[in-house]
């Protein structure tokens, strides 16, 4: 097992029990390690496997881990406490439900669940939501809980901020009230379960001997304290990480946790890796010399025996669709080559930008999957699906309740709704437990769905759960609801895969034949407190399956496609051949982050992820003008691209093309410099790119550089002119809305 390891490897390995942190580069096989450790551990019965907590990045890498432990001994899988903080904190909070103050059928709401929650609540208190939009109140009460912090614990020094706090509260008793646990609520409650309980906290201090954690350069304070707690009794840490793929700051990952962990338990035994084995000579020092430009790094030197290998392909399309259609090509080459669709990757920096992707691939009927973007758990049918299933578990979940109330339409309307809410309110009740308390025929509509739902609960009784799943999504009326709709056919087909993975996840949790209601009541092995579903009936475990997987990245393992993600999502993997897509500025480094060296530095980071993805081949490729949001964009290339040695790439399209490394507004004129020189450069919009210096439209002449007043957007400074006559369009930086694109036949502008 350890014979192909090299040395410093094979030390972090086999290391006695004790805390260490290996700190190394992208592809230096720290996950290797880290699984290796747990086969050795295991193996060489220093710990039972029910001994050992590892936290991995995503369920998948749980699952393969899992794999690889029940390959070296047969083993109740279940009892193993492998996977992502989010399910390994779920999983402690079925089992202590009460302790933790939650009901035992709690449901897991994601993230596009929780803002409808939070708008609900907005809109029930009648707090102004162009004030407090939703989604920065769910940024707002995200951060705070990721911080570990409950409302009382938030400082409130303005009466702005002495509101946030207020919602917050009301949003807690909402969720309480509901039964309800967004996805940083696990990781607190979790968190209090162990730091206000002593004797749980003192039974899993006792029963972990050994906790691994990979990724550890993208844990939160608060994931951080919970390992601090759990190993308190003399567990001893492992944790492996790279401060150069640090990519989740702006979800509150806190990289210095690297150097805390080292101060609080690893002195001495840092132990760092420098041989890759993922990646040949030119990709690698590409690497290398893009990170090399960011501070405080905590500094690490890769290299490799594999020789250099090929250099990175460039090319430079003058549109976003062009860019497409060569990608299309290209891909198809290497397929007809002989490499695996499932070795072939294409990263973006945004979810935007994979549509023109997508569809190029589609068209040319290239097999693709999409990772990270609308996920099978999050697709319309399917939360209306789980929405009837989670009702027949808890018919207080509020959100399930509107989602599904008047899906498929059964007359309940708005007013019909309000009233339900007003009464709820007035009694603190959930809405289902309002029902009774709103009069007549609204009422009545109203007792109709509740009936509705107590009858799939008796009609399913003693079902398994994939025929379970199947009945409702027959008797809610889904099935013949979408019939009736022209684009419901694959609707159809994705409530059917529902009823499959139901049928997979009861084989995969070894819980097939059981009746979907019935709770499982299975001796532990050690205790019976530590059994995975214990207490947990069939429907409820897979109810929390579906809203985990929802919140993952990387969801469903490869099949034989092309595979397309963003970059985040593409972390801790690796291909033959890589794409990295949209190497502008604007979009990568990405406009939001540009302006701050922090937030410049994440990016960078983010571009050494997806460099480092690739073993053999590496593309980039970037656009001219793109269209995003609606709006046509002109971009330069990529600081990224200029901070790369020029020996390590190779331009399959002209490098002194249609765009030069020098932009083209310094040599059509002043009027740039100009802008400049009005201190303006800092806010310029880095997708400043003109093709002409001046155009004409009817009788104005155009100049890049001049000063223009629209009728509603007010004052601005053209910064980019491309096109001519009817095509002609100006690219403007207004002084209050920021940048638009504009057809100059069609805009009235007036020169200032
Ligand atoms: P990342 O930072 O991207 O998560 P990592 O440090 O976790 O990378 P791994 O994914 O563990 O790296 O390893 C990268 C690749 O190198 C894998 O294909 C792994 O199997 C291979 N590898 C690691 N160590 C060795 C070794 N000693 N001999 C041969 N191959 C190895
Ligand atoms: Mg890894």
């Amino acid at each position: 097992m350890i014979d192909k390891l090299n040395e410093p490897q094979r030390d972090a390995v086999t290391l006695p029990a004790q805390h260490a942190l290996v700190l190394a580069g992208a592809g230096s096989g720290k996950t290797r390690v880290l699984t290796t450790r747990m086969a050795w551990l295991i193996q060489t019965g220093q710990v039972s496997p029910l001994g050992i907590l590892a936290v991995t990045f995503t369920n998948k890498a749980a699952r393969e881990m899992v794999g690889r432990v029940s390959a070296i001994m047969p083993i109740d899988t279940r009892g193993l406490w492998i996977g992502t903080f989010h399910g390994l904190c779920n999983r402690m909070l079925r089992a202590h439900h009460r302790d933790a103050g939650l009901p035992q059928a709690f449901q897991i709401l994601d993230t596009a669940d929780q803002l409808a929650a939070i708008k609900r609540l907005l809109k029930a208190n009648g707090v102004d939501d162009d004030k407090y939009p939703p989604r920065d109140v769910q940024r707002f009460i995200n951060g705070a809980k990721e911080d570990g912090q409950r409302p009382g614990d938030v400082e409130a020094y303005d009466s702005f901020r002495r509101r946030l706090i207020e919602i917050y509260t009301l949003y807690e008793a909402q969720c309480q009230r509901e039964g309800v646990v967004d996805f940083p609520e696990l990781l607190l409650r979790a968190y209090e379960l162990l730091s206000r309980h002593a004797p749980i906290r003192e039974h899993y201090q006792r029963r972990f001997k050994h906790i691994l954690v990979d990724e550890f350069q993208d844990t939160n304070t608060l994931q951080y304290k919970w390992l601090k707690l759990l190993a308190g009794g003399g567990a001893h840490l492992f944790a492996v990480g790279d401060d150069d793929q640090s990519i989740y700051a702006f979800r509150g990952a806190n990289v210095g946790n690297m150097a805390d962990f080292e101060r609080d338990y690893a002195q001495g035994t840092v132990i760092r890796l420098e041989q890759n084995y993922r990646s040949f000579g030119h990709i690698l020092d590409s690497a290398n010399a893009l990170i090399s430009h960011n501070t405080g790094r905590l500094g690490k030197n890769l290299w490799t025996e594999q020789g250099e290998g090929e250099q990175i392909r460039v090319v430079e399309q003058p549109t976003d669709l062009l860019e497409a259609q060569w990608l299309v090509e290209e891909v198809r080459g290497l397929i007809s080559d002989g490499r695996d669709r499932s070795q072939i990757a294409i990263l973006y920096r945004s979810n935007a930008q994979s549509r023109v992707i997508e569809h190029a691939l589609f068209s040319a009927g290239v097999p693709y999957k999409v990772y990270g973007g609308l996920r099978f758990f999050e697709r319309q049918e399917i939360k209306h699906a789980l929405a009837y299933l989670r009702l027949m578990a808890n018919l207080d979940d509020d959100t399930s309740w509107m989602r599904v109330v008047n899906f498929p339409p059964r007359g309940i309307g708005a007013r019909t709704l309000e009233l339900l809410g007003d009464q709820a309110k007035a009694y603190d009740t959930s809405l289902s437990a309002a029902v009774a308390r709103v009069p007549g025929k609204a009422g009545s509509n109203l007792a109709q769905f509740s009936l509705l739902i107590q009858r799939l609960v008796d009609e399913t009784r003693s079902l398994p759960l994939p025929e379970l799943v199947e009945h409702v999504i027959e008797h809610s009326g889904l099935i013949a609801h979408y019939e009736l709709d022209r684009e419901g056919a694959d609707r159809i087909e994705n409530l059917r895969e529902l009823i499959t993975a139901a049928a997979a996840f009861v084989v995969e949790s070894d819980m097939g034949g059981l009746p979907a209601g019935e709770i499982v009541q299975k001796a532990g092995l050690e205790d019976p407190m530590q059994e995975g579903f214990d207490g947990l009936s069939p429907l409820m475990a897979f109810l929390s399956h579906a809203a985990l997987e929802a919140g993952d990245n990387q969801a469903q393992a490869g099949q034989d496609a092309v595979q397309l993600m963003t970059v985040h999502a593409a972390k801790g993997l690796e291909f033959d051949a890589v794409f990295i897509t949209g190497i502008e500025e604007g979009l990568f480094p990405h406009e939001n982050s540009i302006l701050e060296q922090a937030g410049l530095e994440e990016e960078r980071r983010l571009m050494y992820v997806a460099i480092t993805r690739a073993r053999e081949r590496l593309y980039f490729s970037l656009a001219q003008s793109r269209m995003l949001h609606g709006q046509t964009r002109y971009a330069m290339r990529s600081r990224f691209l200029s901070e790369i040695p020029e020996e390590h790439l190779k331009w399959l399209t002209p490098k002194q093309g249609l765009s030069d490394s020098e932009p083209r507004w310094k040599s059509g004129g002043s009027g740039f410099d100009a802008y400049a020189r009005q201190g303006n450069v800092a806010r310029a919009p880095a997708i400043v790119r003109s093709s002409t210096s001046g155009v004409t439209v009817g009788s104005q002449q155009f100049r890049v550089g001049q000063g223009v007043k629209h009728a509603r957007f007010g004052e601005g400074t053209i910064f980019g002119l491309s096109g001519s006559g009817l095509d002609a369009q100006a690219q403007i930086q207004f002084r209050d809305v920021g940048t638009k694109t504009l057809a100059l036949g069609v805009a009235k502008l007036e020169i200032i």
